[in-house]
């Protein structure tokens, strides 16, 4: 199985809205990845970042997060067929790009698809304008993809309330793609919740599930990665 960390890019934002009180009013950027698997069964796309269109496509956002595109992911990935698509969670930065993968069968928890298509005020700027009619396969609990423990869905809600983490068994190497159900180690390590949140109880919970993992590469939703 092969293994690949696409950078989509950056985005350019309060860190009030990362690390919520800490370092309030200070601009940051933060990293946008996707995650690329080759398993024998097929290719598997781990979110899909935002849009080369984003001037278009992000209106009011704008004011408040910045994107830096660094790559194209549809572009970058135009000669890959990608067979699955699985979205940690359908905020904006995380699946913008799924239209365009077609073919694509797209893995979310059918909570994550109900709240996206109809999100609570406090939320709306996160999600798409639209969701669009794709082919989605709806899950509504963990899920081990192809029954050989390499790719598994786990449930993390707490910062949506559909939100879905993934344990990777990489040649014999675990590795969890926590999305954003941890932002940053720092919000691990001071309790510190995300600007952008469904519940707190929940988060605290996937805290504790993450700080519980052991021999484990932890892949945080938007902490530069340290590929050694
Ligand atoms: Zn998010």
């Amino acid at each position: 199985m092969d293994f690949e960390i696409i950078k989509n890019g950056y985005l350019e934002c309060d860190k009030g809205f990362v690390t919520l009180g800490r370092d309030m009013g200070k601009i940051v950027k933060i990293p946008v990845y996707c995650f690329l698997v080759k398993h024998d069964k097929g290719n598997i796309l781990i979110d899909t970042g935002f849009s080369k269109n984003f001037e278009q496509t992000w209106n009011k956002r704008l004011k408040y997060y910045k994107p830096i595109l660094e790559k194209d992911v549809v572009e970058y990935l135009k000669s890959i067929q990608i067979d699955y698509i699985i979205n940690t969670h359908l905020h904006i930065d995380h699946c913008e790009n799924n239209p365009f993968f077609k073919g694509a069968q797209i893995i979310v928890q059918k909570q994550e698809l109900k709240f996206a298509r109809n999100p609570k005020p406090y939320q709306k700027l996160a999600y798409p304008d639209k969701i669009e009619d794709l082919n989605y396969k709806i899950i509504d609990n963990n899920l081990d993809l192809f029954k050989d423990k390499t790719i598994k869905i786990i449930k993390t809600p707490g910062h949506t309330p559909g939100h879905q983490s993934i344990l990777l068994n990489i040649n014999k190497k675990d590795i969890f793609i926590a999305g954003d159900a941890c932002y940053s180690s720092e919000n691990l390590k001071y309790f510190c919740l995300p600007g952008i949140l469904w519940n707190p109880d929940k988060i605290m919970e996937c805290y504790d599930v993450i700080r519980n993992l052991k021999d484990t590469q932890i892949i945080y939703g938007h902490e530069e990665v340290n590929q050694a």
